[in-house]
């Protein structure tokens, strides 16, 4: 028997699953307004979870949550610089 460590869950604002942090990149509004992916964990601010696809990232910019949960408006550029840090090179476009 082993008992297994608890790890905090964190909802993704794309589909609306419950996963670990670890399994979750972390977008952040600086304490400035800026709005970055937080690669460290660390970085101070409001934060919202979002699965590394995007998929995710098209569901969460739909319905709006993304701007919902950092409470700002999501410019273009900030959403373009998520869509090519999110595509990880084994997660080939369907078409
Ligand atoms: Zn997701």
């Amino acid at each position: 028997m082993s008992k297994k460590r608890r790890v905090p869950l964190r909802t993704c604002v794309g589909c609306r699953e419950k996963k670990s942090k670890r399994e979750l990149i972390r977008i952040v509004r600086t304490p400035a307004g800026e709005v970055t992916v937080d690669l460290t964990g660390k970085q101070s601010g409001r934060g919202a979870y979002i699965c590394p696809r995007v998929a995710c990232l098209e569901k969460a910019i739909k319905g709006r949550r993304l701007e919902k949960n950092l409470r700002v408006p999501i410019t273009l550029e900030v959403i373009d610089t998520l869509r090519k840090m999110l595509v990880s090179p084994e997660e080939k476009p369907e078409s």
